[in-house]
């Protein structure tokens, strides 16, 4: 462990002790020791994570908000209960927490709130949600394709026009454009938090800001922040915020917005149908309040359950040591990959904090050459454009290799990866 953290930092002898809950970090991947360094794409997940879901399948499995029967209501229950979990897991209050299948749901139940009300849906309370030609959607050039594509259909569908805060030539966000892009046009700024191909915190704080100047909504790509840093929407200020659960030691099948209470209150649905109903006829409905509004058909009930055990677990160890050790191991990652001759780290030029993940390219050698080579020594990294083809093109790559950590990670298995770089440079004989 390195010797600049300090003594709540997390020790080696616990980060090994806290490994033996991950069983899958103990298994051999083509005869070596599985190094994991692909949690940006999906995280491991505790055994805590897993016991908690086959508890809930075993002793209470049922459809919950519906049945008379004892089961349903303890369901019912257990599920409202992981929904206050994760809400103060983010500082949000139990009913700005909308359970989605992922982030990409997340992002799309509020694109479709927009254009839902801009059709009329939602009558005059909707007022900050309607666009037409002449309004501004402001993304970025950084962005997952999960918080780019919904804004560019939600344009097509609207005639708003969707503007993009451009990347300076290491990849930073031009702050300067943005302050001149973001004006009195401008409904809604959707923007990543933690970059998930250069692994920087960006200055949210300053477009969250600009964004609430001029009276837009701001929605805060938490995909990468949530399950690695302390993260308080109410003091970030965001209006929307979005996060998967399989990236932060929790299942697949489960993601979740936040929304602000009396902006989720006058949104129209996304989707429709069963369980986010007061009534009904043939013709028309009456919904619920949020967060069931939204929540339309059968819900994913072990799926919350696992999540709130596995925010319950991060939050045991501490979110604050988390982004310690993982700023740690982000830097040792930059550090050795910029060692070694012919790799180009992307955004290495960049002045901003780091959480544990970096890419590269290296000239000469496509990604997944390089993901195969290191796969053969059992290191698992991500290739390709990890869904940020317009972050590749401005940096003039098509694809990279991604290497990511988490908790789990240890600083010898970041030595092992850099090692396995090196050997993959001198395996292919390519030198810059
Ligand atoms: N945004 C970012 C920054 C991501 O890294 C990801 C996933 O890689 C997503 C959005 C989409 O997440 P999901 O596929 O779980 O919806």
């Amino acid at each position: 462990m390195s010797a600049s953290l300090d003594v709540t930092s997390l020790a080696d002898a616990e980060i090994h002790r806290l490994r033996e809950d991950f069983p899958i970090l103990q298994t051999q991947v083509n005869g070596h020791p599985l190094v994991y360094l692909d949690s940006g794409a999906t995280s491991q997940r505790p055994l805590a994570v897993l016991d908690a879901e086959r508890e809930f399948l075993t002793t209470l499995n049922s459809a919950v908000h519906r049945g008379a029967h004892t089961l349903a209501a303890e369901a019912t229950e257990i599920f409202e209960d992981a929904r206050a979990t994760v809400a103060r897991f983010v500082g949000a209050d139990d009913d700005e927490i909308v359970w989605t299948s992922n982030a990409t749901e997340a992002i799309n139940l509020v694109a479709y709130a927009f254009s839902n009300a801009s059709v009329g849906r939602g009558g005059a309370a909707t007022e900050k949600f309607r666009l037409g030609e002449g309004d501004e959607i402001v993304t970025t050039e950084m962005e997952h394709h999960a918080n780019l594509i919904p804004w560019q259909e939600l344009a097509a569908r609207t005639g708003a026009t969707l503007r993009v805060i451009p990347l300076d030539d290491d990849g930073a966000l031009r702050l300067d454009d943005a302050a001149a892009l973001i004006g009195p046009h401008t409904k809604v700024v959707a923007v990543t938090h933690v970059s998930n191909v250069l692994g920087i915190i960006n200055p949210v704080e300053q477009l969250i800001a600009a964004a609430h100047e001029v009276g837009a909504l701001v929605l805060l790509d938490a995909c990468q922040s949530a399950p690695h840093l302390p993260l308080d929407v109410k003091a970030l200020d965001v209006d929307f915020a979005v996060f998967s659960g399989h990236k932060m030691l929790g299942p697949t099948g489960i993601g979740a917005l936040y929304g602000r209470r009396e902006l989720l209150e006058v949104m129209p649905p996304f989707l429709t149908g069963g369980s986010m109903i007061t009534t009904v006829t043939t013709t028309e409905a009456e919904y619920l309040p949020p967060p069931q509004r939204f929540e339309a058909g059968t819900q994913r009930v072990s799926q919350a359950v696992a999540l709130a055990a596995a925010v319950d677990y991060l939050s045991a160890v501490g979110m604050p040591r988390i982004a310690d050790h993982e700023a740690a191991l982000g830097q040792r990652l930059v550090d050795g990959l910029f060692g070694i001759d012919g790799v180009r780290v992307l955004g290495a030029g960049i002045d901003l904090p780091r959480v544990g993940l970096a890419s590269f390219d290296i000239p000469g050698i496509h990604s997944h050459d390089v993901g195969q080579f290191l796969d053969d020594q059992g290191i698992a990294v991500r290739v390709g454009h990890h869904c940020a083809q317009p972050l590749h093109r401005r940096l003039g790559v098509t694809s990279s290799t991604r290497a990511s950590t988490y908790l789990y990670s240890t600083e010898d298995e970041v030595d092992a990866f850099i090692e396995g770089v090196a050997a993959t440079i001198e395996f292919f004989g390519v030198r810059s």
